[in-house]
């Protein structure tokens, strides 16, 4: 079976955008869709002649609104989204282990809860690859300080589920701040400097002390996203 990956780059939030592709009939979808990139997706859609199935997504963005809503409005795609992350719109509610078909091919979603409680990574067998949402990064990994995060929940997620698949699985993460683009499962296990050889307690010791700044457009983009990227507009 035919399958194809594009992976698409938002500069502004630094955000990855995936479409895969399967089948004779290029069967797709979208991963995290990014608003202000809605008319790069469309022509991707159009130039490759795209039918696309689904628009997912990994969590409740807080650093950049979702086009998910306009996407399934002009394409027919369905919406398919965390059950746990409060995006009441959308017509799939996705467990974890539910498995999206599309074009021949699967993508199993995987609860990884940490970054935020609802968090998913998604995993594609027939791809060997995982993307991975802001669970795992490449070095690193989706801070917990915020929206229902637990770096306790996280620590477990990432070494229980995401560890545990095969090595080779190709680690494909919904940001990276300095070019790269993707990874791997044994390159993380044996590398990723939060995560490895650190026992549970070092790695909530870590994320306590990130000190990070709120993001900019949390206040706009949570809301926003929980209504997949529609914002209300009233009189
Ligand atoms: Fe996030």
């Amino acid at each position: 079976m035919a399958i194809r990956l594009h992976q698409l780059f938002d500069p502004a939030s630094s955000t990855y955008t995936y479409c895969l592709v399967a089948g004779e009939q290029r069967a797709a979808v979208i991963i995290d869709p990014v608003a202000e990139q809605l008319e790069r997706d469309l022509e991707l859609l159009r130039s490759e002649k795209l039918s696309l199935r689904y628009v997912l997504e990994t969590h409740t963005h807080a650093d950049h609104v979702t086009s998910a809503g306009e996407l399934s409005r002009i394409t027919g795609a369905l919406a398919a989204v965390p059950s746990q992350c409060e995006i009441a719109p959308a017509p799939v509610q996705l467990a974890d282990r539910d498995a999206l078909f599309f074009g021949g091919t699967q993508l199993v979603a995987i609860h990884t809860p940490g970054h935020t409680a609802g968090s998913m990574c998604f995993y594609w067998p027939d791809g060997a690859a995982v993307f991975t949402g802001d669970t795992l990064l490449i070095g690193g990994c989706g801070r917990t300080d915020f929206q229902s995060g637990s770096a306790t929940a996280l620590y477990d997620s990432i070494t229980q589920r995401l560890f545990t698949l095969p090595e080779q699985t190709t680690v494909y993460p919904a940001h990276d701040y300095k070019g790269n683009h993707s990874s791997t499962i044994g390159q993380e296990r044996s590398a990723n400097p939060r995560l490895a050889n650190k026992t549970r307690e070092e790695f909530v010791v870590i994320m306590n002390n990130l000190n990070l700044p709120k993001p900019k457009l949390i206040d706009v983009a949570v809301p926003a996203n929980r209504m997949l990227g529609d914002v209300q507009h009233s009189a």
